[in-house]
């Protein structure tokens, strides 16, 4: 039996003005043939779980392809072309099923459904394959994504820290189906809400109640997978936001049923759903009114990881006019600033204007640098490996990476688009993030799997930024409509 087992990852934020070219998947790690095999076998991710299941059965594994993007903008009609050239070029050299590991928000220049698309692609060439999809939980569920896979599965946490149980669950579903122990069926939901990904933590309501409803639907052995996705509302498409898949053992009523009920839940709970903002002042008041450190400021509104250009100033600025002291702060992304760190070398004072290189026009911002003075600590690669629950064993790239510390304040300057989930992020530029008063974290809800064991408090700070949890400052033109929140009296 052969096998194939391709990873294609991208989650797309129209609203960002960062290009996703192959640059930056080269930029986060590109692999093809045996290579991909090696660099994700014995990882965290679904592709390693595809690996070690095709393992159990003595199959023949064909990897063509692993490549991921940190978020960023539309991925270019290049680099979607290569990988899935790499992908369809495999399944069209002959195979028994396809094992795909993918994210579900991926729009590129030429298709706003970069899975949908993808898929429908394999089909054509192999119209009786049978494939399993793992998506990420801010997958935005299309129709075509549907109808051209056999089974899909989402992840049901979030900070992401099971991908590997979910890959070898919808994969173990796949392989026993080709031997007829089962005969899956899906069916799926949309439904009309564009949910704020700040308030898809599955740690927190409604997701802790509706993931474990999730489960407990899966303890019914007709039912062999259930799935929740929160949706990515800063992807501008018409099938933008929340949804439900259920897959069955051949009882498409029952999937219809589940996948119905699940979604009236998650519509019932829309409004806990919606960020409601806070003034930017006040958070970091309350910041300094704290007395149990560390404490960790959340830049939620510029986060790489949802497609922020982690360059806006705005937070960390508030943060030193309120003359906060003992932070640390992961991560601005400026390599001009980290090359002329080096040319001045460690040790040595200078001033520096830091980040604000991107407008923003999409939210109408112009990149503002912020000028400061202070020692370049600490240069690294920016290389380290994950030891942390999520990315569990794969190696990061920070790019060229220096600490300017400003005697309050040390900030972590790196060259490639990085979202600090891990305490890596700190410890491998010399920082103990353990033993700072405030670490301000450029992120949302993934910082919580390396960082909720250390932080005391949590407190969101709302900057500016394409990662905005404020509707009314996103433009949407492509989005499905009626949908809650931008519309009134939206029916489900
Ligand atoms: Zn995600």
């Amino acid at each position: 039996m052969r096998i194939v087992i391709a990873m294609m990852k991208h989650e797309t934020n129209t609203f960002s003005p960062i290009a996703t070219d192959w640059q930056r998947y080269k930029d986060w790690g590109v692999y093809f043939g045996e290579d991909a095999q090696n660099a994700y076998e014995n990882t965290g991710m679904p592709m390693a779980a595809y690996i070690d299941l095709a393992k159990e059965i003595g199959a023949e594994i064909i990897t063509p392809l692993a490549a991921e993007a940190m978020p960023s903008g539309p991925v270019t009609g290049e680099a979607y072309a290569i990988m899935s050239d790499a992908i369809c070029h495999a399944v069209a050299d002959g195979c028994d099923a396809a094992l795909l590991d993918l994210h579900g928000a991926m729009v590129s220049e030429e298709t706003d459904d970069g899975e949908g698309t993808l898929l429908e692609r394999i089909r054509g060439i192999a119209p009786d394959l049978p494939i399993a999809v793992t998506c990420d939980l801010h997958c935005n569920l299309t129709q075509k994504m549907v109808d051209n896979c056999t089974v899909l599965i989402g992840y049901k946490s979030y900070p992401h820290v099971d991908m590997y149980e979910v890959g070898k669950k919808i994969g173990k579903v796949l392989l026993d189906s080709l031997s007829g122990k089962f005969h899956p069926v899906m069916a799926w939901q949309q439904i009309p809400l564009l949910s704020q990904t700040l308030c898809q933590g599955t740690d927190d309501e409604p997701m802790k109640s509706l993931i474990e409803l999730c489960r407990e639907k899966e303890k019914n052995p007709k039912i062999l997978a259930a799935t929740i996705f929160g949706g990515f509302a800063l992807a501008d498409i018409k099938d933008s936001g929340t949804s439900v898949i259920i897959v069955t053992d051949g009882d498409k009523q029952l999937a219809e049923k589940t996948s119905r009920e699940i979604s009236w839940l998650a519509w019932e709970a829309r409004e806990k759903f919606i960020y409601r903002p806070k003034p930017l002042k006040e958070a970091i008041q309350d910041a300094k009114a704290q007395t149990n450190f560390p404490v960790l400021l959340l830049d939620h509104e510029d986060n790489c990881g949802s497609g922020g250009t982690q360059d806006v100033m705005m937070v960390i600025k508030e943060v030193i006019d309120q003359g906060l002291e003992d932070v640390a702060v992961a991560a601005v992304y400026d390599p001009l600033a980290v090359q002329e760190m080096i040319k001045a070398g460690v040790g040595k004072e200078i001033t520096l204007a830091i980040g604000g290189r991107f407008d923003m026009p999409s939210v109408m911002l112009k990149g503002k640098p912020l000028t400061l003075t202070g020692t370049v600590r600490t240069v690294t690669d920016g290389r380290w490996t994950v030891h942390g629950p999520m990315y569990t064993g794969v190696e990061v790239s920070m790019g060229p990476t220096a600490v300017f510390d400003t005697g309050k304040v040390q900030i972590v300057v790196v060259s490639f688009h990085h979202e600090p989930w891990d305490t890596g992020v700190f410890t491998s530029v010399g920082i103990q993030p353990e033993h700072k008063k405030f670490l301000l974290l450029k992120t949302r809800i993934h910082f919580r799997a390396g960082f909720a064991p250390i932080g005391k408090a949590t407190i969101h700070c709302d900057g500016e930024g394409v990662t905005t949890s404020d509707n009314n400052l996103l433009h949407y033109k492509k989005v499905r409509k009626p949908i809650y929140p931008l519309d009134k009296g939206v029916n489900f």
